[in-house]
């Protein structure tokens, strides 16, 4: 067992990209390279289980157990981490049972990680005390990691995160009117807010309305939460977002996908006004990762994938 993963902290690039519109509007932005974090663990998911392997192996826990469903970024990155750092890992997952050829959990199971299945409705108790101690009796020594890795330990990861904006910024003399990433639990937008005093805008990606007013209520005037690039909800997908993924990657040479990355970079390039956005600010946007998301929507067809290929084949990267 070892976190040696984690000791070589690379420094993630900020690139500056522009965006023409469809209506020929030119956007500038800058964006944080997060996807380039490691392979494998990708983007936020990285920072998120940092620290939480850090204590896993500092309360000699038999392993790290956590929560998702069947096309899971988190439990791609966690089941990865297993594998890299040599600790066992337990994935609580929605839905009847292993698909073989789901990508995500085909990828997980390879990389060693454990499933225990349940049903929606126990899902839904995911965050219960009473559901948790039952696992925990199920399964004992394992450190918990609730869904999506948001928890105090993901936050100090995040932290990290923002202390190298802070420097970049410093660095390159450049003043940043907003930072900016999607919403999905909320944790990585929570610790960039924690560490730094400026303006963020958090692009909803799910509709939970709890979560997300619970979040305004936290961090007031600071956060702007963006409600109107959900396409429909959670992991929902437009022809028109694809069309704009598609054109964002050609245009800027980054890759992204649909599930988070592409609606937050949708209401930055199209979405400014209603955002508040003034055409001279300057928003640095967080590329959380996540594209091995494109797996599992190819494998579902919501997405086509000949498309995404082609134009992914193109990037110079
Ligand atoms: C998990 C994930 C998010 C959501 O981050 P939260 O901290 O849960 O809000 C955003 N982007 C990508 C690519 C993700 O995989």
């Amino acid at each position: 067992m070892s976190s040696a993963i984690f000791d070589n902290s690379a420094i993630t690039p900020v690139e500056k990209v522009y965006f023409e519109s469809n209506s020929g509007n030119r956007v500038e932005l800058l964006v944080k390279r997060d996807d380039l974090i490691h392979p494998q663990i990708s983007g936020n998911k990285w920072r998120k289980l940092k620290h939480n392997l850090t204590s896993a192996i500092a309360t000699k826990s038999k392993g790290i157990a956590s929560f998702g469903g069947a096309f899971s970024n988190h439990i791609a990155a966690l089941s990865a981490l297993g594998n890299i750092a040599g600790i066992n890992t337990l994935g609580i997952i929605r839905g009847d049972g292993l698909d073989v050829n789901n990508p995500t959990l085909r990828l997980a199971k390879e990389n060693g990680m454990a499933f225990h299945f349940v049903t929606r409705e126990q899902y839904r108790q995911r965050n219960n005390p009473d559901f948790l101690a039952e696992l925990n009796f199920r399964f004992p020594n394992y450190f918990w990691v609730p869904e999506g890795g948001s928890n105090q330990q993901a936050q100090k990861g995040v932290w990290e995160l923002g202390d190298e904006i802070t420097s970049w910024c410093l660095q390159t003399n450049t003043t940043l009117s907003h930072i900016a990433c999607p919403i999905g639990s909320g944790g990585t937008i929570s610790g960039l807010l924690k560490s730094q005093n400026k303006p963020a805008i958090g692009v909803a990606v799910v509709k939970d309305n709890r979560l997300l007013s619970h979040l305004e209520e936290c961090y007031g005037e600071n956060l702007n939460v963006h409600r109107s690039a959900l396409f429909g909800g959670y992991g929902k997908v437009t022809s028109e977002l694809e069309a704009f993924c598609l054109d964002f990657m050609s245009q800027t040479n980054i890759p992204i996908e649909p599930i988070y990355t592409g609606k937050m970079f949708y209401a930055l390039c199209y979405q400014r006004e209603e955002i508040g956005l003034k055409p001279q600010d300057l928003v640095l946007a967080v590329h959380t990762g996540g594209l091995q998301g494109l797996n599992g929507l190819f494998y579902r067809h919501q997405i086509d994938e000949d498309a995404w290929k082609a134009t992914m084949s193109n990037l110079a990267l």
